[in-house]
Parts: structure tokens; sequence; C-alpha cells
């Protein structure tokens, strides 16, 4: 018999497979050089902030030193520019890190975490990593007006049971794009007991223009158990960094530094992320160009007959009835990346983030 590492894994990696990143990137770029077109990441393509960089380039060279453990001088312009405690912020390798540190710490065998069917692939994942019971709940119809294959936040409030300790939403959810109002949040926070704790995925927040969805975090004061990740990910475009937040009562953050490793975000990324908020017009900037370029790329799916779902992030969700996988290599072939969604149950549908225009055209003009 050779050696195989597989079988000695715990229980709870045993049955686990690993991250699937869709398409060899690397591989792509050099059979397609220049002309290949990546919307499969939901990166924003505008790219950081010009201060950003010029922050980056300051902190170099002391890359030689551990970074600040605590990250004091971008939690101290988080909690200026958010309107929260100190105390109150943790700080992740992306927020991707902040949700499996939450399941980490608050959940385990004896517990059951909840979410929604077609929410955020992590949630699943870290469920699975702190050995909990996976709650799985009913997303709404494919026809739904307002989100298709979305939360629906009633049935996810009445899966909550006695050993539920979180509760995993994205709002706007990333596959579906689709997204809930702050009073829609408000009355579901009501529903839940305090000794859940409900974490409100919000990696999309900034790109949010819909009436009644400011976000959760006008809500903390009402409700402690309630925890916001924010990601430096998206409408920041540091993706390659890796470094996002979240926002909590400052006793969920108190457990949450008990098993975070004391160096988990690097100082460029500090350096850059507290340069990066500090630049509102290039926030701005971003921001209105992923709803200007949203709704005209929506626009011309829709003028060619696709089923586009509604979004306020930057992809959207394409709804092919069969002919998605074939789709998806007719683009391939033509070096245009976009995302399959067979790993998410959505086998019939597509996700296409938002490119350049010129990236925009050249998917238009690759669709048969
Ligand atoms: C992209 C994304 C994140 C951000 O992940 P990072 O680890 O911060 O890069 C978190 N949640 C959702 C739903 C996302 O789509």
């Amino acid at each position: 018999m050779s050696f195989d590492a597989a079988a000695l894994a715990n229980r709870v990696t045993r049955p686990l497979r690993a991250y699937d990143p869709g398409h060899d990137l690397p591989a792509l770029r050099k059979r397609f050089g220049p002309v290949l077109a990546e919307l499969g990441s939901n990166e924003t393509v505008l790219g950081p902030s010009p201060q950003a960089i010029a922050a980056i380039e300051s902190a170099l060279p002391e890359v030689f030193r551990y970074p600040d453990p605590q990250g004091g001088a971008l939690k101290q312009a988080l909690a200026e520019r958010l309107g929260v405690e100190r105390a109150g912020i943790a700080l992740g390798n992306g927020s991707h890190e902040l949700l499996m540190l939450l399941a980490q710490c608050f959940a385990d065998e004896q517990s059951s975490v909840v979410f929604s069917q077609f929410g955020f692939a992590v949630f699943p994942i870290a469920t699975a990593a702190a050995g909990a019971t996976a709650i799985c709940v009913k997303a709404l119809a494919p026809d739904h007006p307002s989100a298709p294959y979305g939360h629906d936040l009633d049935a996810l409030a009445a899966a909550v049971r006695v050993d539920t300790r979180l509760v995993y939403l994205a709002n706007p959810n990333n596959p579906t794009g689709t997204w809930f109002s702050d009073a829609e949040l408000a009355a579901f926070l009501g529903n839940v007991p305090e000794s859940t704790l409900v974490v409100v995925d919000e990696a999309y927040q900034e790109f949010v223009d819909a009436a009644g969805a400011g976000g959760a975090l006008g809500l903390r004061k009402h409700f402690p158990n309630l925890v916001v990740t924010r990601t430096f990910s998206k409408a920041y475009a540091l993706a390659g960094l890796r470094i996002g937040y979240l926002l909590a009562d400052p006793s969920v953050v108190a457990v949450l530094e008990r098993l975070r490793e004391s160096f988990n975000v690097n100082s460029l990324a500090l350096a850059a992320a507290a340069a990066a908020l500090g630049d509102t017009a290039h926030l701005e900037r971003v921001c209105r160009w992923t709803r200007e370029e949203r709704a005209w790329l929506a626009a011309e799916l829709a003028g060619r007959g696709y089923r586009v779902l509604p979004s306020q992030t930057n992809f959207l969700l394409v709804d092919l009835g069969e002919d998605a996988a074939g789709l998806q290599d007719r683009l391939f072939e033509r070096g245009v990346i976009v995302r399959p969604m067979a790993g998410y149950g959505l086998a019939h549908t597509l996700r296409i983030s938002l490119g350049t225009r010129a990236e925009n055209e050249r998917l238009l003009a690759a669709l048969p």
C-alpha cells in the first residue's frame, strides 16, 4: 500500500473537497495573452485608488518587519469612517478568513448553522470545518419578482433552532446578485434569539443603490448578535492583497481574537486599505461606473433575449435554461472567461463579472 494521507484526515476534513477555482487562469493568460477577458471572479477592473498603490510603495522598505498585529491605524480609520467603536472591529486575510473564524469560534459538533441554498460558497465550508450541522434553507423561487433564487428570510428565521449558533446571510448575495432591504433584515433579526449570531456578509454593499438597502450597520445598536463582514476585495479593488473586516459587538471580536492568527493581515494590505478608505472620490467613481456598466450590460444581454437576474453587485447571473454549458464552452474558446455555476446547483446559469467596456463588448460579440 502506498502512502495516502487522505485516510489520516480528521472526521471533519475527510468528506470535504478542495476549492475549485473554476479555471487555470495562469495557463489561460499564456494561451490568450491580452485578449483574454477574465469575467469570472467579480474583481473591479478599474483598479484600486492610486493612493493605495502609493501607500504600498511607501510601506515596501519596512517589509522585513512583522505587520502591526492589531492593525491599529486601519481600525482607527474604519472606526471614524463608519462611526463604530474600534473594539468592535476585527481584520481578516480577506473576509473569507473571518467567515471561517466565526464558525471555528462559535459553532461545534453540538450546534447547527443556518444558511440559504445558493448562498455564498464559504458558508457550508465554514460550517463543515467546525463540525457543525448545516441547515440549508430552500431559496426563493426562480420566478420570484424581486429576488429570484434569493434568500427566503422568513424560512431562514423559521429554521433557527435552540442549538443554532450562526446564521450566514449574504446581502447582496453571490452568486445570485439578489438583495434584501434593511426593513426585511430588521424583521428577521427580531425573529431570531440573541443566542444566535446573525452574520451578514456585505462584500458588495458599496455597489448597492436600491432604495431601503443601506446595509446592516444601522441595526447594530438594536441587535448585539448582528455581525457584519465587508471586504477590500470588491469595490476597493484590492483582491490580491487579501484584506477584509468585520463589525460586531466587542465581545464577539474578543472571542475571535483568541483564535485569530497574530499576523493574519500583511503590512502592505494594512497600508493600502487605509489609503483606499481615505480616497472616497475613487470609491464613488468605481461605484458609479459599476452601476452604469451593470445597467448597460444587463440591457444589452436582455436585448439579445437572455434572462438576466436583478443584481446590486458587480456581476450578473444569467439564466440560460439548458444551454449554459454549451455557451460557457463557446465563450471559453473565444477567450471570454465566465463562471459556470454547476457547483452551486445552478448549472443552467452563468455568472458574468463586469469587465472593461472593451471586454464586455468582446463578451457580447462572442455570443451566438
Ligand atoms: C468576494 C466575496 C467575499 C470576499 O472575499 P474576500 O476573502 O474578502 O476576498 C465575501 N463574500 C462574498 C459573498 C463574496 O462574493
